[in-house]
């Protein structure tokens, strides 16, 4: 299996392609964005190991431009940043999965495995709930066919709740996942952006998708309220 090291520092970027290929994986190396998001089009890798500061282009751009053109070979992001603000980037330009520098060489080919099992997913265009769409190729959302704009921070929340719409969501999960357990495991951040979310995509239609369970967390209706 081949997978893409798009990573600029020269000792990091050494000892992924030799511990990855003691793991028997194939590995190319990419020291710039533009180079990676070159190599990343024109091969068929299985996985690409992305870091986000870069020469060139950064790791988020280079995953944009991946996404928005179709491509979603799966991407583990590695950052030396680990402000909220800087996760909520990552998912929200498609990552599958984000680590932050220094991170444990058992920890990053566990997540590395754990992509490749889930594999290239055939993933729909956009996500939706009734006469709610997300895109995120685009990252635009619409309700009612009406552009509605979000923060990066209720964009993945609600692209979080859209991939399980019809399941209970927990606030736990949601903070896993949108703040990655950052938000100083407060759950209560997570009402205030749900409420965010509603005010947006809910009330100013009349609808109720995001729906209180009470005592386990939050629903999206799968008919879109
Ligand atoms: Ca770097």
């Amino acid at each position: 299996m081949r997978v893409l090291v798009v990573e600029d520092e020269t000792r990091l970027a050494s000892a992924l392609q030799r511990g990855l290929r003691a793991e028997g994986f194939a590995v190319d190396v990419a020291r710039d964005g533009v180079a990676g998001l070159r190599m990343a089009r024109e091969s068929g890798y299985a996985a690409v190991v992305l870091d986000v500061m870069l020469p060139g282009l950064s790791g988020y751009r280079v995953c944009e431009a991946l996404r928005a053109e179709g491509n979603w070979v799966p991407v583990l992001m590695l950052s030396a940043k680990d402000g909220e603000y800087d996760q909520a980037d990552g998912l929200d330009v498609g990552a599958d999965d984000y680590l932050i520098k220094p991170f444990s060489w058992v920890v990053l080919v566990a997540r590395l495995r754990a992509l490749l099992r889930r594999g290239t997913p055939a993933r729909p265009a956009t996500l939706t709930a009734g006469d709610l769409v997300l895109d995120p190729a685009s990252h635009q959302v619409t309700r009612s066919g009406d552009p509605v704009a979000l923060t990066a921070r209720e964009y993945a929340v609600l692209e979080c709740l859209l991939r399980r719409a019809g399941e209970v969501v927990s606030k736990t999960d949601l903070l896993r996942h949108v703040w990655d357990g950052h938000a100083d495991g407060d759950p209560n951040v997570v009402e205030v952006y749900v409420g965010y979310l509603r005010r947006k995509i809910d009330a100013p239609y009349g609808r109720r998708a995001v729906q209180t369970v009470r005592g386990a967390g939050y629903r999206l209706d799968p008919d879109g309220g």
